[in-house]
């Protein structure tokens, strides 16, 4: 990471400074700085005549409607350029304009006050903030940015009020304190190249979206308000996190440089599409892709996966109010299974609960510790109505391709005791009713939970493969919240512990010849690639979009010398020990 220092700059331009902050969204952009400070709905107490309430109701509801017809419009602009989860996060701003509550009370406090429109609106907000300053879950605190956001913009649209859209940002780059995500993408549509905020989380909606947008994206940078103004020039690399202010000759060499090289790999891991997974001494390693949403199934199969390694259901169960049905959920896992053309397809059953919160009332929201409360199998199992739904969808729909069931969370041989017994039931019935299923769904376990890693042998006799999910495996062996931007490092999978065990499951897994792949982020991370290959993994799972840089990592691999130096990685004693052998090699 770059430190801060100032440096010469020509006479009567402001100098050079380097600072840095967290890259959320791959990406390098230069431009012109719009510094936004952090704004506050800020509305005098404003009281209006009795006979004027009609009036102010008039113009509130005639502002959320011009809100929902630019939030439609945004929608509309952007079909297609977002992935699945992106864009819920426009429709959840849709359903914010929709909330009867949220409307109701606005309605209310004008009548009562009785209030100008405008007022009320931060009443409003203020009474919202409130209670959700009181919650404890850090992911539905986070949605106060989403209602903040609304009710902005609707303030924007009071008439009298200023024109809300910001015009002429082409070329800038907004440096801001948070961005809320359907504003990040009408800001992108407005031209800006790049964000830098002061605050947020690269697993924040907004940054999941600037991936989708491919719109750089830096977070955590704590001084850009106070060291960047209005007008600087800025070179931002959303994939270290730096930011150049005011740049000079060299670092406008070093940007252009950068482009071009960045240019070049890109037509290099193009020509790799079609280039099989194989190491240098002739091993295939199988690259399957996560997914989310069929745009990631589409991704997976231009970019050759050997199949879906994830597919993460509980997708379709977020930002809704009620549950999917049967039909639909059937529809989407036999979209999947068609989109791969035969090639395996592994299902997630719901992995509901901790950071992933739905609205249909399924997950428990007064959890004390909710990452170890009801979530994934234990979830399902807990709610036999919902767990028998999803796994007649996904019978059903086996039988137009090649679907593997994998439950998440594990902890205990009885969890898959108990799912294997649900689906020998269901396939008889779903048969005797006339379905077809077939003939043979298989079973897995994601090891995610230290208990089912350290004691897999005690049930390893029910499961056909295994996959080991490591985002949730480091922070429950850690006890490191995979959430939680400030423990830094304290959240890292290079610890002597997680490759222990790492190496321990792909030993067990193999010594009983069950498929073992790692689904977790570090699998598409390509630097960690020679790492995996070392433990002996010859499986991933990773994000179609990192499958092509993993595939030359691994085409740049030798598994022999690799293997041979596993020994030394197992032995490193701390996280310097691992990046020093990762660099040894890397040079060797
Ligand atoms: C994991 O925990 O590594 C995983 C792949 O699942 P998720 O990130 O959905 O919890
Ligand atoms: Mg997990």
């Amino acid at each position: 990471m770059p430190r801060a220092r100032a440096g010469l700059a020509p006479t009567g331009l402001r100098p050079v400074q380097l600072l840095s902050g967290h890259g959320a969204a791959r990406g390098t952009a230069l431009g012109r700085a719009r510094v936004r400070l952090p704004h506050k709905l800020e509305v005098a107490e404003q009281r209006v005549a009795p006979t004027q309430v009609e009036a102010e109701l008039d113009r509130l509801h005639r502002a959320i409607e011009s809100a929902r017809a630019e939030m439609h419009d945004l929608r509309q602009r952007l079909q297609g350029a977002l992935e699945q989860a992106a864009g819920e996060f426009l429709d959840l701003h849709a359903l914010l304009l929709d909330d009867p509550e949220l409307l109701y009370g606005l309605d209310e406090l004008i009548r009562s006050g009785p209030y100008s429109a405008g007022y009320a609106l931060r009443l409003q907000r203020d009474r919202l903030a409130k209670v959700f300053d009181g919650m404890d879950d850090a992911y539905l605190k986070s949605r106060m940015d989403d209602l903040d956001h609304v009710i902005g913009r609707i303030h924007a649209f009071l008439p009298g009020n200023q024109p809300p859209a910001v015009k002429g940002m082409a070329g800038e780059i907004l440096v801001c304190d948070t961005v809320a995500p359907s504003e990040m993408a009408q800001l992108q549509a407005q031209g800006v190249v790049a964000i830098v905020s002061a605050a947020g989380s690269a697993l924040s909606h907004s940054a999941i979206l600037a991936r989708s947008l491919h719109l750089p994206l830096i977070v955590n940078a704590p001084h850009v308000l106070s060291r960047i103004v209005d007008g600087d020039v800025l070179i931002v690399d959303g994939s270290d996190g730096s930011i150049t202010v005011n740049p000079q000759a060299d670092n406008l060499r070093d940007y252009r440089i950068r482009l071009k090289e960045h240019a070049r790999e890109q037509r290099e891991l193009g020509r790799l599409r079609s280039k099989p997974s194989r190491t240098r001494d002739q091993v295939d390693i199988a690259l399957m892709a996560n997914a989310e949403s069929l745009e990631d199934v589409t991704q997976a199969h231009a970019f050759g996966a050997q199949g879906l390694g994830l597919y993460r259901t509980e997708f379709l169960f977020l930002q809704r109010n009620e549950l999917p049905s049967e039909d639909e959920q059937f529809q989407t896992y036999r979209d999947a299974a068609l989109g791969m053309s035969g090639r395996p397809v592994t299902i997630r059953t719901l992995d509901l609960g901790a950071d992933k919160a739905d609205r249909t009332g399924l997950v428990l929201g007064n959890e004390e510790n909710p990452a170890l409360g009801l979530r994934g199998v234990r979830l399902s199992l807990a709610r036999p109505k919902v767990a028998d739904t999803q796994l007649r969808a996904i019978l059903r729909a086996s039988a137009y391709g090649k679907l593997r069931v994998l439950v998440p969370m594990v902890s205990s041989r009885d969890e898959l005791l108990a799912v294997r017994r649900r689906m020998s039931r269901l396939t008889a019935e779903l048969r005797t009713q006339g379905h077809e299923v077939a003939e043979h769904v298989p079973l897995g376990a994601m090891i995610e939970v230290p208990a089912a890693a350290i004691a897999l042998e005690t049930f390893i006799d029910q499961v056909e493969f295994l996959s080991i999910g490591t985002n949730d495996l480091v922070q429950y062996l850690l006890a490191a919240d995979r959430n939680n931007e400030a423990l830094g490092e304290l959240y890292s999978p290079l610890h002597p512990a997680v490759l222990r065990l790492l190496s321990m499951v792909i030993e067990t897994g193999q010594r009983h010849r069950l498929p073992v792949a790692v689904c977790g982020e570090i699998a598409g991370d390509a630097r960690l690639t020679p790492l995996l290959l070392a433990l002996g993994l010859t499986e991933f799972s990773l994000h179609p979009g990192t499958l092509l840089e993993v595939r030359r990592a691994v085409r740049e691999a030798d598994l022999g010398a690799l293997r041979a130096r596993a020994g030394k990685l197992l032995a490193a004693r701390d996280r310097r020990g691992i990046e020093r052998w990762l660099a040894l090699t890397a040079n060797a």
